[in-house]
């Protein structure tokens, strides 16, 4: 009698903390994968979204999915909360790779399965996998996109270039810069590209949570401090986001005439508004990485894990967190073009074609 009553109130208390937390447990009948996205600010991440809930519930999952906004403390809160309800699985796209190492403990010593959503979670051991793309592969690609707008394989310049990266605590952001630089630097030495401002390296050149009023800030200083007698010929920006808010900068100082021609810029996600700037010939390229697919590798994940199986991954060397290497699933990544887009995006069905009408 007296084991009942402590159980019966045990359970009242936990009740009551969960009901107080705001909190109710999932329904059983399915298991529940939470699912942690970003932001909605950028519509590639609400695609994700969109993508990860369709393939999931297809799969007969329950779904919990939740924007944070770039609010750290908000995703942590998220994350919490799906771990208390009761999520089997969590896919989590953090927004500062490495805040999250308390909330995982708890999760893993309750045997939920975590994979890091296209960005690496780090500084923890409690990350069983990582779905993502090539992320140097990307910044090559960002890379080649300049070397061939410019020319430079012609033999053309020597170019004035300026290089954005992303934010720093974004682990892709490094992989985005090093793969460009790999490509870039070769150029910069032999002189046929000069960074003007001399800001070169993710100390000096990086964007806080990817913000494009920054990297437009940061446009408005280079072109003011070190352009009044030069043209900027070419701008490396790592996500589309960037490259609106550089382009808008360097229209506001008269680029985009006949005179005086827009920069090759690149970007990344190919965003419908970036694609109709590529079109307007205010942007020469982007990067498309297909949502979709990574839905598709992130569900297969979470069924294999879930189901005890092996996990099907095609990297174990490039993803170390500070603690260990993350088994890593990467797909590849694509460069789109004025004349490539609408094969790339619309025939493929990602976009439609209204969408840019
Ligand atoms: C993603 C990019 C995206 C950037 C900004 C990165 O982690 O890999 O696709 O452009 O975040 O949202």
């Amino acid at each position: 009698m007296l084991k009942l009553k402590t159980t019966f109130f045990a359970l009242a208390l936990a009740g009551a903390a969960t009901m107080a937390a705001g909190v109710t447990a999932f329904a059983q009948d399915k298991l529940t994968v939470g699912i942690a996205m970003p932001t909605k600010s950028s519509a590639r991440w609400i695609d994700d979204g969109n993508n990860m809930v369709k393939v999931l519930k297809e799969r007969g999952y329950n779904t919990d999915l939740q924007y944070a906004e770039d609010d750290i403390p908000n995703q942590l809160s998220q994350v919490e909360n799906m771990v208390t309800k009761g999520a089997k699985a969590l896919v989590i796209a953090a927004i500062d790779g490495t805040t999250l190492s308390d909330v995982l403990k708890q999760a893993k010593a309750k045997g939920i399965t975590i994979i890091a959503y296209d960005r690496l979670i780090r500084g923890t051991p409690n990350v069983d996998y990582y779905a993502t793309f090539d992320n140097f592969q990307v910044g090559v690609l960002q890379a080649d996109s300049i070397v061939q707008g410019l020319g430079l394989k012609d033999g053309k310049g020597p170019f004035n270039i300026e290089l954005f990266g992303g934010s720093p605590d974004d682990n892709n952001a490094y992989f985005f810069y090093n793969g460009a630089m790999s490509v870039l630097k070769p150029y910069i030495d032999s002189g046929k590209l000069v960074v003007v401002s001399g800001q070169m390296g993710m100390d000096k050149v990086a964007t806080l949570r990817w913000d494009g009023a920054t990297a437009q800030a940061r446009m408005d200083n280079l072109l003011s401090a070190y352009y009044g007698n030069k043209k900027v010929n070419a701008v490396l920006s790592p996500y589309d986001g960037l490259s609106i808010g550089i382009i808008s900068s360097l229209k506001g100082v008269g680029y985009g005439s006949a005179d005086q021609p827009m920069p090759i810029i690149s970007g990344q996600d190919a965003e419908v508004p970036s694609i109709k700037a590529m079109l307007r010939g205010d942007q020469y390229s982007t990067i498309f990485k297909d949502t979709r697919d990574l839905a598709k590798v992130t569900a297969d994940m979470v069924d294999a894990a879930l189901a005890g199986k092996q996990v099907t991954v095609n990297d174990t060397k490039t993803y170390e967190n500070g603690v260990k290497i993350v088994p890593s699933y990467l797909l590849k990544p694509a460069v789109v073009y004025k004349d490539n887009w609408e094969k790339l995006l619309v025939d493929s069905g990602y976009y439609k074609k209204s969408q840019f009408q």
